[in-house]
């Protein structure tokens, strides 16, 4: 099916007198005849439901559709987009263990990984995504385990050449973990570029409505663990909390790593997505193509209007020509990009304060791609943890506003935007 049917149909085929939408399984626990029957569950012999911290059957299907979508063996539902970043990384490095990422990356990721994984024993080296093939291979160590890039950064708006990450990933015996938030699988399947995980923000497009924060996490079923057995003693060795299970003997290149961060973290750890949000979350999937389309139209159009303006300093957005992520947009996303536009009015950090409290149509909120028009300083609010030097580091300047275009008539939008300028 193509990406269109699969935004509707994918995931879920309901068999004769079933319900047509996906339901929702609202239960904790799931009733069984005997102990044995249980014990098999417990002990992964059989496949079922036993407790909903670790699998919930609406879950599972609409984890299944985004599967589909992104073209992956398996995937899982996370509460959030952190708890994906969390489980993608933390299911292959612990303690002692290192990861190469791209600097260009969420602020809640930077921060997850540079001071709350580090806590963790786990050390990180951070790359600028435009850096030299010199320098991208010397972040690697002997004990690195895995490389971590967003498709598009957020909200730095930089686009990542996953080819290049994932080959030097793949030169090193370890797999490219994607962020594909800002992308979506309706603009770039990382997959097809080398990618080994794909990682989501749900909340963020795939809902699109500003209804339910959650995760999703999708491997590709392409990474051969076998084939670097001592890298990987997680997925390679017997886990002796499961009863010596080897996920990758057991459970094949395809399922092996989902299986594993399902029965290890999520049991462990319990950060599963509430069903009653899985099925609000299909409910944004299934209109997913249409609106990530809009977005990118409205977009485009919005950031030729900004580029164009002579209070407008600078604009970052990879859909205009002139942009230097423009080649690879063009590469990895020829139909479209995001709907997310980073600038700077003339003026810096101050200007930005006084342009967006002229704002009507655009919101002002800790949030983006969704189908409200919204804007966010990011260097007063999301990411006011961060030093000067950090913000520069991620691609985040100080007098950065970030504008995430909604699906409202694009007439109204930069209407909006050109009032509060004129007021400035
Ligand atoms: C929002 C976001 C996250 C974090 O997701 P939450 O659902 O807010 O936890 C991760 N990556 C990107 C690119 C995001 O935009």
């Amino acid at each position: 099916m193509k990406k269109e049917t699969i935004c509707i149909q994918g995931g879920y085929t309901p068999k004769n007198g079933e319900p047509r939408m996906i339901p929702i399984i609202q239960s904790t626990t799931f009733k069984y005849d005997t102990s044995e029957d249980m014990g098999k569950l417990f002990d992964l012999e059989a496949s079922g439901y036993f407790y909903t911290r670790l699998q919930n059957p609406t879950n599972d299907l609409v984890a299944a559709k985004i599967a589909e979508l992104e073209g992956g063996t398996a995937a899982m539902l996370t509460s959030s987009g952190q708890a994906a970043s969390f489980f993608s990384v933390f299911n292959l490095a612990g303690a002692g263990d290192h990861v190469v990422a791209s600097s260009s990356i969420y602020g809640g990721t930077f921060n997850l990984f540079n001071v709350t994984m580090r806590r963790m024993g786990i050390e990180f080296t951070f790359v600028d995504p435009n850096c030299s093939d010199e320098e991208l291979e010397a972040a690697f160590q002997e004990n690195t385990k895995c490389v971590f890039g967003e498709t598009i950064a957020n909200p730095a708006l930089v686009v990542l050449d996953i080819e290049r990450f994932a080959n030097a990933a793949h030169a090193h015996g370890v797999p490219l973990i994607i962020d594909n938030t800002f992308a979506t699988p309706i603009n770039c399947r990382p997959f097809e570029w080398g990618a080994d995980i794909v990682i989501h923000s749900t909340t963020k497009y795939m809902d699109g409505h500003d209804a339910s924060v959650g995760g999703c996490i999708v491997d590709s079923g392409k990474f051969d663990w076998m084939a670097h057995k001592d890298k990987f003693p997680g997925l390679t060795t017997p886990d002796e909390s499961y009863h010596g299970i080897t996920y990758a003997e057991k459970f094949g290149q395809g399922g092996a790593y989902i299986t594993k961060a399902t029965a290890q973290l999520m049991r462990d750890l319990g950060s599963i997505q509430a069903p009653m949000n899985a099925y609000l979350l299909n409910l944004g999937l299934e209109s997913l193509h249409v609106r990530v389309q809009r977005h990118c139209e409205n977009a485009q159009k919005v950031a030729e209007f900004l580029s164009a303006h002579e209070k407008v300093a600078w604009v970052t957005y990879p859909g205009l020509p002139s942009d230097k992520g423009y080649a690879l947009a063009q590469k990895y996303m020829p139909d479209g990009t995001c709907g997310v536009i980073s600038f700077g009015v003339k003026g810096g950090r101050a200007a930005a304060e006084s342009f967006m409290k002229e704002l009507k149509v655009a919101i002002i909120a800790t949030h983006v791609a969704d189908a409200h028009t919204c804007i966010l300083h990011p260097a007063n609010s999301t990411h006011r943890q961060l030093t000067d030097e950090e913000l520069v580091a991620c691609g985040v300047g100080p007098d950065l506003v970030r504008l995430s275009v909604g699906i409202e008539n694009v007439d109204d939008i930069i209407e909006d935007l050109a009032q509060a300028l004129d007021a400035i």
